[in-house]
């Protein structure tokens, strides 16, 4: 066992981690030293890319991202262990993830070698801003981005593969649970659209509504589907899962909702506890008919919800430790941070003698 934190002689965590003021951590841009950024230009494929010091980019004014909004974004967490080991959770799934976005925003992407790898090198070149266990994690940001100028016709004549970090604390500060306010005049994501990607593109236009939820007092909006407005999709970037007796629903993927890593392995844990989990349409009328409301996501981990208000109406749900909320949180911490044997092959250990090695 490492020693708590408190023990730490100042002179010895001066060399392993760097000075941040761990317990006062939320979740925001915190700059770090190092960056990894590969470019690809049209026609070609991403090559092996370096990493770089912490700094802002030269970008043309005429480029896609900056034009057109041709980006895409990843986000995913290393881990310190108890015992001093370091952890990625199941990053092979953002790197796919990446790929599926490109693939709907016409850009070239990195293989599933290169984008792990190069998460990896981006969490080792930052190892001192990785918090101590229990203290928080390192945020890792992979982007892809149209870099190259482009006014009028197809195609970009560059693409921008980078990776940078971040140390986070909690992402939601409510303890006692969210208070979600149901979204009924802006919808996130309609049919066909790229609600389904992570693509730059879908969080902008809908923070007119959560900068309003907020002013309200609420912690977060729950966004209905674009087509009926009868059902519900998601947060503004966590998934939503109702409880009802034995059966745990969630919104089906069917293009408008983003397919979390959190929610494809909260539902397999869930399962694993004897749940029947149906991914399905979910109507409003059955969220506020559930006894139990949680999200889930990389910055979310698993969050209960406390209440939902829609119309004006607030339903109020089970919080607390009894909730499979609570279970399936610890059971999901358990397995990131090393506390637990990982029979799932989620986690990714990480070691000072991994080397990229990887052809491309
Ligand atoms: C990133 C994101 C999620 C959660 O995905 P994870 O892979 O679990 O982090 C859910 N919804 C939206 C809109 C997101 O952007």
């Amino acid at each position: 066992m490492a020693p708590s934190v408190q023990t730490l002689p100042t002179s010895v965590s001066d060399e392993i981690y760097a000075n941040v003021k761990w317990e006062e951590l939320g979740f925001g841009f915190y700059r770090t030293d190092n960056m990894y950024v590969a470019k690809c230009k049209h026609g070609e494929s991403f090559q092996e890319g370096s990493i770089v010091p912490y700094a802002d980019f030269q970008i043309s004014p005429c480029s896609a991202v900056l034009n057109y909004g041709q980006g895409l974004y990843e986000g995913l967490k290393a881990y310190r262990t108890e015992d001093g080991r370091i952890m990625l959770f199941r990053p092979d799934q953002n790197a796919l993830r990446l790929q599926s976005g490109a693939h709907r925003l016409c850009m070239p992407y990195p293989s599933v070698d290169q984008f792990v790898s190069a998460v990896k090198q981006v969490v080792l070149a930052n190892k001192k801003w990785i918090p101590p266990p229990g203290r928080g994690t390192l945020y890792i940001r992979p982007i892809l981005f149209g870099s190259g100028p482009i006014l009028g016709s197809l195609p970009v004549p560059e693409y921008t593969f980078t990776v940078f970090a971040c140390p986070v604390g909690r992402f939601h500060q409510d303890n006692a649970g969210l208070n979600l306010k149901i979204e009924d005049k802006f919808r996130r994501a309609f049919p066909s659209g790229t609600g389904g990607v992570k693509s730059i593109t879908n969080y902008s236009p809908v923070w007119i509504t959560l900068a309003e939820a907020k002013a309200q007092g609420f912690s977060d909006v729950l966004f209905l589907d674009a087509a009926t407005g009868k059902n519900v999709e998601e947060l503004f970037a966590s998934n939503v899962f109702i409880v009802k007796g034995n059966v745990v629903s969630t919104p089906e993927i069917s293009g408008t909702i983003l397919p979390g890593v959190t929610r494809k392995s909260i539902i397999e844990l869930t399962r694993d506890f004897g749940y029947k989990v149906e991914e399905r349409i979910v109507p409003v009328e059955d969220l506020l008919d559930a006894e139990e409301v949680f999200c889930t996501g990389t910055a979310a981990i698993v969050t209960t919800i406390a209440s939902v208000t829609f119309k004006e109406t607030k339903t109020e749900f089970k919080t607390g430790d009894k909730t499979l909320a609570a279970k399936l949180f610890a059971t999901l911490t358990d397995i990131q941070m090393g506390r637990v044997e990982d029979k799932k092959g989620w986690t990714m250990e990480l070691t000072d003698a991994t080397t990229p090695g990887l052809k491309f």
